[in-house]
């Protein structure tokens, strides 16, 4: 492996092998106990510290009422909330309109994660990227005051409870804490989790809940932006506000229709399309959300270069972007590689199979309500460039190590140079779908998709999406790749 060229100078090492980890595992093991296990196991030069979020996907112990892994505290952390897993420079933050995020509560007033965990990290010549996971349907960062202000708009005129990209406290509310980080933390990067679809996405994809109905409408809200900042940049482009308005009401109408069951007179698929044609503002509009989406990212990825040059800024594109046709469209990566050193991509594969079974009967509750989950399947992996089992299989089988190796060979293909490719694979990630004898992750499994990520040309992997949910067992897979593979460092 290369070796570092200088103590601070951002350097990412070629096969990168990363792994995501958090305060709770450090607190709970010691950093030194931590840092063995992933190193000896797994051949981990990396770590992804989870500096800040508000998840459960990456922050805090084991999800509760899932089974504890075999090490750390065995007892859920029930009243974990998350927030700032560092101290703030206050320097840093002089936006006024919404107060700095929360340092989070669990660990003590005195915890910083780099502080702690850094230099050991580097006496092993690992090299460190902190981690912010949006987390924007965390009730916590609700509780920022001012934070109301950040809001996205629905098609009603009222505020929901998403912060909106082009929202400029919600841009500085990032910004303060990338140029605080740029500035102060002892780190070679920075990667942002966004995990949002769009509006026109969300309602082509997904059944409305009847219990979101109540106070922030269909999705909790979250088919927007009419802000004044988002209609002043569809202005600015053209289009017609008031019937993307009207269009969006139109179509969360026809969503919760679908979802219950009651198909239109022309069909489900065939009225969605005279929607459009009647209201292309609808298009235009989710173009419109992906385009402020791409504005903040690159807000974020000036900010770091500006403070500091060398270091590396990337992206956690979430499941989404592979598993769905319509966020797949959305994202460009050619496109993205523009404002990225890397991205790291989820191909996670014995949780993505599960995951694809439940994505191919929500759109059933929705697009694809004329037809069933069966019969748009074989049609869906002819599109999506998928070769895997059977629909109902997916849930028990999960995805072949053979889906990591096709869709990091698009990604690499697709940005051409322009920035490195990594690879999240799943070790140990829980579904929530509620299904028995779901595919969960084995040593063979992590050790056949580290190998297929690298035969796809990734330039590395991302052991996801937090040790403190993953068995030891199963993490000696990545270990076992990088054996054969002959890249394990062994000094
Ligand atoms: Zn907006």
């Amino acid at each position: 492996m290369n070796k570092k060229p200088k103590r601070w100078q951002a350097f990412l090492p070629d096969p990168l092998v990363a792994i995501q980890v958090n305060s709770a595992s450090f607190t709970d093991e010691g950093v030194d106990t931590v840092l063995d296990n992933v190193q000896k196991l797994a051949g981990v030069n990396t770590l992804y510290l989870v500096a800040m979020s508000w998840a459960r996907g990456t922050g805090g112990r084991q999800q509760p009422n899932l089974p504890l892994p075999d090490h750390g505290v065995q007892e859920y952390d029930l009243d974990w909330q998350g927030g700032l897993d560092v101290r703030r420079n206050d320097l840093h933050y002089r936006d006024d309109t919404v107060a700095p995020p929360n340092r989070s509560a669990e660990y003590g007033d005195d915890w910083d994660l780099f502080e702690q965990v850094v230099p050991k990290a580097r006496d092993r010549s690992m090299s460190l990227i902190a981690w912010i996971a949006e987390s924007v349907r965390a009730d916590r960062i609700f509780q920022t005051p001012g934070f109301w202000r950040t809001l996205e708009v629905d098609a009603w005129g009222r505020p929901t409870r998403v912060p909106c990209y082009r929202n400029p406290s919600y841009v500085n509310w990032y910004a303060q804490v990338i140029e605080d980080w740029a500035h102060n933390a002892p780190v070679d990067g920075i990667v942002f989790a966004p995990e949002r679809p769009g509006p026109l996405n969300i309602l082509m994809e997904s059944p409305s809940d009847p219990n979101d109905l109540d106070v922030h409408g269909p999705f909790g809200g979250a088919i927007s932006c009419f802000c004044p900042h988002c209609c002043n940049a569809a202005e600015r482009k053209g289009i017609n506000i008031i019937s993307a308005q009207r269009g969006y009401r139109e179509l969360i109408e026809w969503n919760i229709e679908v979802s219950r069951g009651r198909i239109p007179l022309d069909g489900a698929f065939v009225t969605f399309w005279r929607l459009l044609l009647e209201n292309p503002e609808i298009l235009a509009w989710q173009r419109l959300w992906s385009d402020g989406q791409e504005q903040f990212m690159k807000s974020i990825y000036g900010v770091a270069k500006a403070v500091r040059p060398d270091i590396q800024v990337g992206w956690h594109l979430y499941h989404n972007y592979s598993l769905s046709p319509f966020c797949r469209a959305s994202s460009d990566y050619g496109r993205w590689a523009e404002f990225s050193d890397f991205l790291k991509l989820t191909v996670y594969n014995a949780t993505g199979g599960p995951r694809l079974n439940s994505w191919v009967k929500r759109s059933c509750q929705a697009l694809f309500a004329d037809t069933s989950p069966e019969k748009i399947y074989p049609v869906l992996m002819d599109m999506m460039g998928f070769d895997e089992g059977p629909l109902e299989g997916l849930i028990s089988e999960g995805l072949s190590s053979g889906y990591v190796e096709r869709e990091i060979h698009r990604a690499v293909k697709g940005v051409a140079g322009a920035c490195a490719i990594d690879a999240g694979v799943d070790v140990d990630i829980p579904n929530n779908f509620g299904v028995e004898k779901e595919k969960r992750s084995t040593r063979d499994q992590v050790r056949e998709a580290v190998k297929a990520a690298f035969r796809g040309g990734a330039r590395g992997v991302v052991l996801s999406r937090k040790y403190s949910e993953m068995t030891l067992d199963n993490l000696a897979g990545a270990g076992d790749a990088l054996g054969e593979l002959g890249l394990k460092d062994e000094s």
